[in-house]
């Protein structure tokens, strides 16, 4: 490869979310000075989404931001703080608020949004769970629940996944944690929970294994659980399914059909808008000089977990054209979770690839042997913990989370207590069977 030689090469990130700060981060790390990095974001501050799922049991939602100011000025990264409308990739410029910035590469790291209307009536009749202040409204209708049961009433809790819903793991959370609270809270009695998803199994993308988790803690717990239940319409008491059943409600807590957050015309993409990508480089299909690393990019299955590793991915292909040598990291979609439930937490390690079927885009590796691992542990909690307080505090000091040192000893600690506290599933195909 030749390399860029002489000028710095300009290099646009757009998105201040997980694949844009670790691609950013990353890149400074790889390419040093060789890079003019800028990054643009429409919020000035960093989400750490995946601890949002507290928020409704008394988190301030505050504790979840970390300011982009300080770690762009400490690494050099230019900061731009406005919303990109439009990508013009013949002439190698983003326009960001009536301003034409040039690259030599662009990073698409903007996410996505969700769009609870293609469901009729979900918009209006169910309490979502994408936002801090989508939290902060569940937090005041779990009160209701203890409130209600606590004057002798019952209620009837429905959850609900929809198709199209990319990532169902944090209701999932929310469901388990809930249940664990109104026991804590001696309400559990005025609470009846009912769970519902259109996925053929529990966690479907993740396997047999997390389903038979799903399935074992639902049944401990007194939760009627419904799977293969495609949404058709929410009214304002019940909804109504594909497959003729209708179930009431008294609260209704759906997380929402998944789109780009931005549609970036004249780019391939799906038609939520999700950019079209070379798997292992990130690279946008046509463009090669652009990449989307997360959300934004078409990999069926969205995760903070997937976007670190897309964006190592990304900034270690840009290095390598910058200095003229070969990219030394690729993305490989290993994804990694840590289920909380408030008594326990689930940690799954689930080796992943595509299947070319839209009806179920992903599956567990066949071959993954002992690298897909699944445990429930009280101590895993303590993993969880670890990861909410790491990834913000990385990102406050301009660092990418899987950087260096650092990530090797994270990695090393939970490969530890996964050798530990997680069963490796030898053959996927015959757990599948036993079920
Ligand atoms: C409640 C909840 C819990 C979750 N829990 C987990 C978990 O436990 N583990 C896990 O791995 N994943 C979890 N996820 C998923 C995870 O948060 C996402 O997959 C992750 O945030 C994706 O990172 P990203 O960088 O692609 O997008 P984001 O983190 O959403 O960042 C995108 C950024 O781009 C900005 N932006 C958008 N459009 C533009 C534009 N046009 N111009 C400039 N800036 C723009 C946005 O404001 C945002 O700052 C959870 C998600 C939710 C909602």
């Amino acid at each position: 490869m030749p390399g860029i030689s002489g000028a710095r090469a300009r290099v646009v990130v757009l998105g201040g979310g997980f694949g844009g700060l670790e691609t950013a981060f990353d890149l400074r790390l790889l390419a040093g000075k060789r890079a003019l990095i800028t990054l643009v974001s429409d919020q000035d501050h960093f989400l750490f989404k995946p601890n949002s799922i507290y928020v409704p049991f008394g988190l301030d939602p505050a504790r979840l931001r970390v300011p982009l100011a300080r770690p762009a000025a400490r690494r050099g990264i230019e900061l731009v703080g406005a919303r990109a409308h439009e990508i013009d990739a013949d002439a190698r410029k983003v326009i960001v608020a009536g301003r034409q910035i040039p690259y030599d590469f662009l990073v698409v790291a903007t996410g996505s949004g969700m769009r609870a209307e293609e469901v009729p009536g979900l918009a209006e009749h169910a309490i979502s769970t994408w936002t801090p202040q989508d939290m902060l409204g569940l937090r005041d209708a779990f009160e209701g629940l203890v409130a209600a049961s606590r004057r002798g009433a019952r209620r009837r809790v429905l959850f609900l996944v929809p198709p199209n819903n990319k990532c169902a793991g944090p209701l999932y959370e929310i469901v388990l944690m809930l249940e664990t609270w109104l026991r804590r809270m001696k309400a559990r009695e005025g609470a009846e929970i009912v769970w519902s998803t259109y996925e053929d199994t529990y966690i479907q993308a993740f396997g047999p294994r997390l389903h038979q988790v799903v399935e074992d803690e639902f049944e401990r717990r007194g939760i009627e659980g419904h799977h293969g239940h495609v949404v058709e319409r929410v009214e304002p008491d019940s909804v109504a399914y594909g497959n003729g059943a209708l179930l009431e409600y008294d609260l209704l807590v759906a997380f929402p059909p998944y789109v780009a957050s931005t549609a970036f015309a004249g780019l391939s993409a799906d038609d939520r808008g999700f950019l079209a990508t070379e798997l292992a480089s990130r690279r946008v299909v046509g463009h090669p000089e652009i990449f989307a690393v997360g959300d934004a990019g078409d990999f069926p299955v969205k995760q903070a977990f997937l976007a670190f590793l897309q964006a190592d991915a990304a900034a270690a292909h840009i290095a390598a054209e910058i200095a003229g040598t070969e990219p030394e990291t690729a993305f490989d979609p290993v994804s990694m979770c840590v289920m909380e439930q408030f008594d326990k937490a689930t940690f799954a390690q689930v080796p992943l690839r595509l299947t070319g079927d839209p009806s179920r885009p992903v599956e567990v590796r066949p071959d993954a042997d002992g690298d897909y691992r699944v445990g429930s542990s009280k101590a895993w909690r303590a993993g969880k913990k670890m990861l909410g307080m790491s990834v913000p505090w990385r990102f406050r000091h301009g660092q990418p989370f899987h950087g260096g040192a650092f990530w090797r000893a994270m990695e090393a600690g939970l490969g530890a207590m996964s050798g530990l506290l997680a069963r490796p599933v030898a053959k996927v195909g015959a757990d599948e069977a036993a079920r």
